[in-house]
């Protein structure tokens, strides 16, 4: 019987599983893929504190999985096929196993959320991607299209205008929801173009990826951008399917929980981008670490 599981191992369940083994409790990080969640593939992070120079995503997952593990935390790979959370004793049963703990931190993150429009779903693959760090490169010298206003589209066009010939950064208003920093780092960016109040209708394409249809909401105008990649940003949508029915969400579909990252059922806690809260970053989903393994701690019998 584990003290505390933590389920999920980005910036907010390996900080959370730091806090708990240096506060002496058993602990189990259970982790479906790879340590460090969607840091893990940002490929620059800038507003972390504590770096004077750019690090990547990669580099810093690393070093918080490799302290998580010298803290003395097991660490499993096992993708989660179920949680029993409203008794005393919590089970996850996994892939491989059921575990049994006194609590429990769910911190399962996010996932990216889909446009749902024509060819998305068949193009996945030839030429659709949701990561535009992992899939950039085969887009190196080419022209691509990336979707959304926020901060992660935003930084998608930057990265990949590095290595592609054009980007058109497609939103659906005229104002960002992106930080103003990196709108007026994209808008310096030359080979970036700005395609704004444009609704995509579809991807289009024989076998991969050819254009990408848009509408101008304002004008009525459809235009065809040739593009033979197209980076979904959109937004991201909880991994909360599994605990529905146990643990209160909001409309969205996030964790509700209080300040010390408790939610309405008893030694259930939750930590980072999982949660109802203002900012997702990766220095808010740290904090909720600490805040939901320190809360763990005082876990009632
Ligand atoms: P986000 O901030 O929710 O932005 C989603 C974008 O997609 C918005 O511009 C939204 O448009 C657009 N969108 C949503 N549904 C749409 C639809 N049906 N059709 C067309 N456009 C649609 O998501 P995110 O950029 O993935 O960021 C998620 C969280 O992570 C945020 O809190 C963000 O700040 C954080 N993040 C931070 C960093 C960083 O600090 N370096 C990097 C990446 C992400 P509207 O604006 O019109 O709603």
């Amino acid at each position: 019987m584990y003290d505390v599981i933590i389920a999920g191992s980005g910036p907010a369940g390996l900080t959370a599983a730091i806090y708990a083994c240096r506060s002496g409790l058993k602990t189990l990080l259970v982790e479906r893929a790879f340590a460090g969640g969607q840091m893990a593939i940002s490929h620059m992070i800038d507003n972390y504190p504590g770096f004077e120079h750019e690090v990547t995503g990669a580099a810093l997952a690393n070093s918080m999985k490799l302290q998580a593990q010298r803290s003395g935390a097991d660490m499993v790979t096992e993708e989660i096929r179920s949680f029993e959370l409203l008794g005393d004793v919590k089970k996850i049963e996994t892939s491989k196993n059921t575990y049994e703990g006194k609590a429990v931190i769910l911190a399962m993150g996010a996932e990216p959320k889909k446009l749902c429009i024509p060819g998305e779903e068949e193009m996945i693959g030839a030429g659709v991607s949701y990561c535009a760090t992992c899939d950039g490169a085969f887009f190196r010298d080419g022209e691509v299209a990336v979707i959304g206003g926020g901060n992660t589209a935003v930084e998608d066009a930057l990265y990949l205008a590095k290595f592609c010939k054009k980007i058109y950064l497609v939103h659906r208003r005229d104002a960002f929801r992106a930080s103003p920093s990196l709108v007026a780092a994209a808008k310096e960016t030359d080979n970036i173009e700005f395609v704004l109040d444009s609704i995509a209708l579809s991807v289009n394409g024989e076998y991969a990826v050819q254009s990408l249809s848009v509408r101008n909401s304002k004008t009525e105008e459809e235009r065809q951008l040739f593009v033979t990649g197209v980076f979904f940003a959109v937004g991201q949508i909880p991994k909360t399917k599994l605990i529905e029915g146990q643990v209160e969400l909001d409309e969205a579909g996030y964790i509700r929980s209080d300040e010390g990252c408790k939610t309405n059922v008893r030694n259930v806690f939750c930590a980072g981008d999982i949660r109802t809260k203002p900012l997702r970053q990766i220095v808010t989903a740290v904090a909720d670490g600490a805040v939901a393994a320190t809360a763990a701690l005082g876990f009632e019998i």
